[in-house]
């Protein structure tokens, strides 16, 4: 039988960019003892506590078809969360629970977009975007960060690719994965006067806004006027280690909102009820438990800035917030790919090649932050051996 075009191309023609992980996750199943640091994933498991929150709610019933754009009790919860951290108005009205943000990635640019419009995301980029966009029968157009922009996008760069009249949205993702970059405030206001300039959507992919080591979390949904033109993208999974409850959320304008709700309706059907509580009961446990889910990362951000201190041979992207944080391994004269694999190989250390998340990352290699501590400073240092190894074969 025929599979349609848009899912024939769904991936496009490159690589995945997965092949790595694969190997690495094929060693692990042949015996090898593999150091992981390759997905976002925590290395701690939902609290005990919102499980039994989970667990209470199955029982007591709430196991039907659950009310589609949320329970009430939640949407009230993530707005007035919006509230108090952005200052802008929010109510359940502009709220819609969604099965994580993978799926509000979808549906945010199937709102946003019709078929052959142009969506614009910043590369290096996390793995689902463009397939996200030809799923919606959007065309996905990267823009480059790179490393001597210390991968903040350049205003001028997007405004030029804004000004093609089929860009319809504009996709930005900060605190970043996969460069652990905050986007400051001058990039954020840039950002938005394009998208003022140039009538677009800003779609913005707030997962790691718990996650940021120096200031406060900025959602430029707060910049002025841009809350009738921003969609929100959150989650609990990076918040709260709820990676497999699968719940998320748009923050969207009400009328928006709206639309939002009938794709719910013909596409996944609502959030199962228990979740929705489980999810519930979590935010009202408020900051402690976001800071306590956090802190691991934050602090290993500290420990790669202190086993990295005092060589340059492997340097750090400022590592400003969310679980990773981006290694240039240039001065190596290796590619992120032939790096990545050798490291496998030799150290049985998997980290993820930058060039899997856009060629703006190459000579560069995503870390990410999810074992133990002790575990992960001698993954580090080892690491850094391998990289020094490497320059004095040379
Ligand atoms: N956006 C970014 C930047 C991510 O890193 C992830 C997950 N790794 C997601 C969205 C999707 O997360 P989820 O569907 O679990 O909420």
């Amino acid at each position: 039988m025929q599979v349609s075009n848009r899912l024939n191309t769904i991936n496009g023609t490159g690589d995945d960019g997965w092949g790595l992980f694969n190997r690495s996750r094929k060693m692990i199943a042949d015996g090898v003892k593999i150091t992981e640091l390759t997905i976002g994933e925590h290395d701690i498991r939902t609290d005990a506590s919102i499980l039994d929150a989970m667990h209470a709610s199955a029982k007591g019933g709430h196991t039907g078809y659950a009310t589609i754009p949320g329970t009430n009790a939640l949407r009230d919860a993530v707005a007035a969360r919006i509230q108090s951290r952005t200052g802008v108005p929010t109510t359940r009205a502009n709220i819609m629970i969604t099965p994580g943000g993978q799926s509000a990635l979808y549906a945010t640019h199937l709102a946003a977009l019709d078929h052959g419009d142009t969506a614009l995301f910043i590369d290096p980029h996390y793995a689902t975007y463009p397939g996200t966009v030809r799923g919606v029968g959007g065309v996905p157009v990267a823009i480059a960060a790179t490393p001597e922009n210390d991968f903040q996008p350049q205003i001028a760069e997007l405004a030029a690719a804004a000004s093609d009249p089929r860009a319809k949205s504009l996709l930005i993702n900060t605190p970043n994965n996969p460069t652990g970059v905050v986007y400051s405030r001058d990039t954020l206001d840039g950002i938005a006067q394009v998208c003022k300039d140039h009538d677009l959507w800003l779609i913005s992919d707030e997962v790691y806004d718990t996650q940021v080591w120096d200031g406060d979390h900025l959602s430029p949904r707060a910049l002025p006027d841009m809350a009738a033109r921003t969609m929100v993208v959150g989650s609990m999974s990076k918040s709260h280690a709820m990676t497999g409850s699968r719940v998320g959320w748009i923050c969207a304008p009400e009328d928006m909102t709206e639309h939002l709700i009938n794709l719910a309706t013909n596409t996944n059907y609502g959030v199962p009820g228990f979740i929705q509580d489980a999810a519930l009961f979590a935010l009202n446990a408020g900051e402690a438990l976001e800071t306590q889910v956090a802190a691991p990362f934050r602090r290993r951000r500290d420990l790669t800035l202190a086993a990295l201190a005092g060589q340059n041979v492997v340097q750090i992207v400022p590592a400003q917030g969310a679980m990773y944080v981006m290694l240039d391994i240039r001065a190596t004269g290796l590619s992120s790919w032939d790096f990545a694999n050798a490291l496998l190989d030799q150290e049985h250390i998997a980290v993820m090649p930058g060039e899997s998340f856009g060629a703006a990352a190459s000579g560069h290699i995503r870390v990410a932050m999810t074992i133990d501590d002790a575990a992960y400073v001698d993954a580090i240092n080892r690491l850094v051996n391998f990289a020094k190894s490497r320059i004095s074969e040379k």
